[in-house]
């Protein structure tokens, strides 16, 4: 037997074996080597024999919550149908279920919940609010693909959010599936199969034809067992948004999953801005339930308004308390956005005066693969003893939502090499206070970053107008202030963009864009030709007639 194929049957990790067998000065290095049956059952009782570890888990245990993530059409959703399906089938329930954003499934009397395919985003976005909702990300890759673009993303976002990964090889019914192909290539990111002598537990499944189910269900199991994840049902009730919509007859609905303490009808919770009296709970196969326990996906009824994934609600002794606990969030939250969160940048990393920060926190972009990697080579020699340069992710093709959302968590400045950097991603970036800086030329990106080291490195902006609006009217808003009604003449307008207003050619000010509206809804964005609300945060005098320049900043050499 093999070393990982005894680990998996003692339900322990691999390494834990080998840790095991060190001690016991067992020559076996690698979970490669053959065990004989004689030696399995020496181990087996030596383990029986060692004393139990004194438990530190003072909660009851908590049911594993899981992710799939991984590369477009490599079977992702399949996967969770196929899992559901088989589950929905075998308890009877006719396959009536409810889309609320997650489900629970029950195997070999264990329950185990699944987020519906987030993507990688919201994987991130709801690690953005603090919230790791996640305990197991199940990397899918198909097995005639291999890994692609996406994988590596999902890789890295796994990583940043330290959630261990599990991989699921799709598609292994297809004739061109390669599966020894995909495992040499996870070696690459340090992700060697069990089976190869590492450490990641590696399911060959065929989703289609609802092939290697049993066991991926049973290695997720496993990894639960050996995270010994527990949570204290009546601790303070801590419960995270996985998705939220407006309902035309029932209002607005959230599905929240309890991390922690119990969920109850009638109980109040607060969350940010929202708060409620909770009419009722729904879970994923439209069931009423009256209570929700740690790790439990529910839809919840009778709060006062959506949230974003990721936010935390909390118990609140009472309705006035809650809403006055939303309103100190609102009020918060406003003055957040006037006052400018403070941003990493490659100029102000190392040059302030507490030396704090020890590693600078990369996002590489690249045009091809060749010069990814030319990159990558150079950055990851350059730390030296104080300062550690560190490549969080790296990618081919234009700079993403996601990348974003991953460096704003992970405080990392992104470097496209020869990458387009799309309008709407650069006004995120400034709205979330990431830091885009774009090169051609890959010596001025090791001269940037060994200046950044020494803390040397001076700005330098170009400015470049992406678009024109015309105020064809203004108003007064009590509690929002001067708003401009707007023609866009050019280009596109983006919530969070920079702007010029100019009068005669004349520059009157400048500013952030920090609220725009059509009609009476608030919108990320409006085309050219359509008329638009405005509110301009640093200008408090527009009149008919001026010229708003919206325009965007780069940095450069
Ligand atoms: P996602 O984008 O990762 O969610 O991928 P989907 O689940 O939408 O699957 C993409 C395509 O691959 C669909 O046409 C599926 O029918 C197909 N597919 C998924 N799993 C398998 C599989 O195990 N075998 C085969 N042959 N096709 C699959």
């Amino acid at each position: 037997m093999r070393v990982y194929q005894l680990a998996r049957k003692l339900k322990i990790s691999t390494k834990r074996l080998l840790e095991v067998l060190s001690e016991w000065g067992i020559e076996k290095k690698t979970s490669l080597s053959g065990l004989s049956p004689r030696e399995v059952e020496e181990i087996e009782q030596l383990l029986k024999e060692e004393a139990p570890k004194p438990s530190e888990q003072k909660f009851p245990p908590r049911d594993p919550i899981v992710t799939f993530l991984g590369h477009v059409d490599h079977g992702k959703t399949t996967l969770l149908d196929a899992i559901r399906n088989t589950q929905v089938a075998k308890e009877e329930i006719g396959g009536i279920t409810q889309r609320i954003g997650a489900s629970e499934i029950y195997f070999q009397g264990k329950r185990i919940v699944f987020i519906d395919t987030p993507g990688h985003e919201a994987f991130t976005a709801m690690r953005a609010q603090g919230a790791r909702v996640t305990d197991i990300a199940v990397l899918v890759i198909a097995a005639d693909d291999g890994v692609m673009p996406q994988t590596e993303e999902a890789i890295s976002h796994a990583r940043a959010a330290n959630v261990p990964i599990l991989v699921a090889i799709n598609k292994i019914d297809k004739e061109d599936a390669n599966p020894e192909r995909v495992k040499r290539q996870l070696t690459r990111y340090d992700l060697t199969p069990e089976e190869w002598g590492g450490d990641t537990i590696c399911v060959e499944v065929s989703a289609l034809k609802r092939k290697g189910i049993d066991e991926l269900l049973e290695m997720i199991l496993l990894q639960a067992e050996i995270m010994e994840l527990s949570a204290d049902p009546d601790g303070e009730l801590r419960a995270v948004v996985v998705e939220s919509e407006i309902d035309r007859k029932k209002g607005p609905l959230s599905t929240l999953i309890v991390k922690q303490g119990t969920l109850r009808v009638g109980d109040v919770i607060v969350g940010g801005e929202v708060y409620g009296r909770v009419r009722a709970l729904i879970n994923w196969k439209g069931e009423n339930l009256k209570e929700a326990g740690p790790s439990t996906p529910v839809q919840v009824l009778g709060l006062s308004n959506v949230s974003q994934p990721g936010q935390i609600f909390t118990r609140a002794k009472n309705e006035r308390t809650a809403r006055r606990m939303a309103e100190e969030a609102r009020e918060k939250s406003r003055k957040q956005s006037l006052r400018r969160r403070e941003k990493v940048t490659l100029e102000s990393i190392f040059s302030s005066t507490e030396k704090e920060t020890k590693t600078l926190n990369l996002i590489l972009k690249a045009e091809s693969q060749g010069s990814l990697k030319a990159v990558a080579d150079v950055l990851s020699d350059m730390g030296d003893e104080n300062v550690k340069v560190e490549i969080v992710s790296q990618g081919v093709g234009e700079v993403k939502k996601s990348d974003i959302l991953l460096a704003s968590t992970s405080k990392a400045i992104i470097l496209g090499f020869n990458v387009d950097v799309p309008q709407e991603i650069q006004a995120l970036a400034t709205q979330e206070q990431v830091e885009i800086r774009e090169y051609q030329i890959i010596y001025d990106i090791i001269d940037d970053i060994k200046l950044a080291l020494k803390g040397m490195l001076e700005p330098v902006y170009t400015e470049e107008i992406v678009s024109r609006l015309e105020v064809r009217d203004t108003f007064k808003i009590s509690h929002v202030g001067l708003v401009a009604g707007c023609y866009v003449m050019e280009g596109k307008v983006i919530r969070g963009a920079k702007v010029k207003v100019m009068r005669d050619e004349q520059l009157i000010g400048e500013g952030t864009i920090t609220s725009l509206r059509r009609f009476d809804r608030d919108v990320s964005e409006v085309s050219m030709g359509l008329e638009c609300g405005v509110k301009i945060d640093g200008i408090e005098d527009i009149r008919k007639g001026d010229l708003i320049e919206v325009y965007q900043q780069r940095r450069i050499r």
